[in-house]
């Protein structure tokens, strides 16, 4: 296990995998220096330097994060019975196991380790039984909790986010979400992502949802860049057995290039700091009921200027669970789990993220991706594509999340698809008359939604 975690570790951010923490894999317990996890686990002197105030010396928590107030968790006192604690706990948030010493749940109480460093306890009370249990406090809204709405306006009132994956545009070779075959158009995650956003929007709307887009085009939410991030690259760098980090990238497909500064000043402002801007907005701005990630998927496609394409195409969704026992120790991420837990968004996430699974399968036709390990994720729900698993943004976000995963990039049917556009009707693309790309995307997500409020929602008419 350790070893294909390793292994895993130094796959390319293109290759089979390209959730955006791939390459989350920590080596607290490992002889080994995985260099490309570098920018996962950092103490706190590293912190400091951007934040000089915030942390003290002894904290334990993840790139870009920041000490957690536990006592925001007070207002979850029993509002949740043992057996169903037990239940998220083990089926959907810590499959693959908690360390005792983290988390330690008795018949009427769980203790959990509020900073690794000191033993201090979290104590959640549990309800009695169901009929004793408290009202869970949110900020979003369940569908049972919405206004009755009418037939035809089965999503009035809804406050929808929408978070196309990645930026695209300028950003995208440096994010690794860009190839190019030949002459052709290349292909940037960013863009299509942007592009699927502003085909859904308008489409929830007609069913009467508010929708907004966390970014506008392809401008990062982040208002820090890769400079504002060399000194914290360079401790990263130091602190994990690289005493002289090389400041640049010498040839872009060395793996070596994730032991420089810049590759790691880049992801750290690409991907955390902009993910975490996006969460701050979505939890202290714009309080939506759900939150769509939209991405595309990709297999290996080696070098982007002459990119492999595959036969392989899938799709999958994700919700926030899976977590990985290393993920555990950091006091922020168990912070955040037994808060999400608490929040119940996943009783309000998996029966959505099915039915999307249920309307994306019938209108594009694919199979469901096939996790090859099942070190970071876990198979729930009905439908066979809906996995557990633990993002940035599935965990940040304080609302139920889908996280869309449909198409392989640089499959040989989503490259033509991609490279025909976006246009209305349809067209014969490989012998079959098929919607464009973007808009089969948005239509199957837009009816999984669709669905789902039709149903779990009052009827109002
Ligand atoms: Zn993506």
């Amino acid at each position: 296990m350790t070893r294909l975690r390793q292994a895993s570790a130094w796959r390319k951010k293109n290759e089979s995998t390209t959730n955006d923490e791939t390459r989350k894999v920590k080596f607290r317990h490992s002889a080994f220096v995985i260099v490309s996890s570098f920018v996962i686990r950092t103490s706190s002197f590293l912190f400091s330097a951007i934040f000089p105030t915030a942390l003290q010396a002894e904290e334990n928590v993840s790139v870009l994060g920041s000490k957690p107030k536990w006592s925001v968790l007070e207002k979850y006192q029993e509002t949740i019975t043992h057996d169903e604690f037990n239940r998220l706990i083990h089926d959907v948030y810590c499959t693959h196991g908690f360390a005792p010493d983290l988390i330690e749940v008795s018949a009427k109480t769980a203790h959990v380790l509020i900073d690794r460093d000191s033993p201090k306890f979290f104590t959640l009370r549990f309800a009695v039984n169901n009929a004793g249990r408290k009202p869970v406090p949110h900020l979003w809204r369940p569908a049972k909790s919405l206004s009755p709405a009418r037939a035809d306006k089965p999503l009035v009132g809804l406050k929808v986010v929408l978070d196309p994956g990645h930026l695209g545009g300028k950003w995208a070779k440096m994010e690794e979400r860009w190839f190019q075959v030949d002459k052709s158009r290349p292909v940037q995650e960013g863009d299509l992502t942007f592009r699927v956003a502003r085909l859904l929007a308008p489409r929830l709307r007609e069913f009467g949802a508010k929708v907004s887009l966390i970014r506008s085009g392809g401008e990062p939410v982040t208002a820090k860049r890769p400079d504002d991030f060399r000194e914290l690259a360079r401790k990263i760098l130091i602190k994990n057995g690289v005493p002289l980090p090389r400041e640049d990238v010498l040839d872009p497909n060395d793996p070596a290039k994730e032991q420089t500064i810049r590759w790691q000043s880049e992801i750290l402002f690409y991907r955390y700091s902009e993910i975490r801007r996006r969460a701050a907005l979505v939890n202290l701005k714009l309080h939506p009921d759900l939150v769509l990630c939209l991405h595309f998927n990709a297999e290996g496609w080696g070098e982007p200027t002459h990119p492999t394409l595959t036969d392989t195409n899938h799709f999958h969704l994700l919700v926030n669970g899976s977590y990985l026992a290393e993920e555990l120790e950091f006091d922020d991420q168990r912070f955040e789990m037994i808060r999400r837990l608490l929040s119940r968004a996943y009783d309000e996430e998996l029966p959505l993220a099915d039915m999307i699974a249920l309307t994306m399968a019938r209108e594009t036709g694919l199979p469901a991706y096939e996790y090859p390990t099942t070190n970071s994720t876990t198979k729930v729900g009905m439908s066979g594509y809906v996995y557990a698993r633990n993002l940035l943004a599935t965990r940040l976000y304080r609302c139920p999340v889908i996280y869309c995963e449909p198409y392989v990039m640089n499959s040989n049917d989503a490259f033509v698809r991609i490279q025909a556009g976006d246009y209305e009707g349809t067209r014969l693309i490989n012998g079959v008359e098929r919607k464009s790309i973007f808009r089969e995307y948005a239509d199957s997500v837009a009816e999984g939604l669709v669905d789902y409020y039709s149903k779990a929602r009052a009827r109002g008419d």
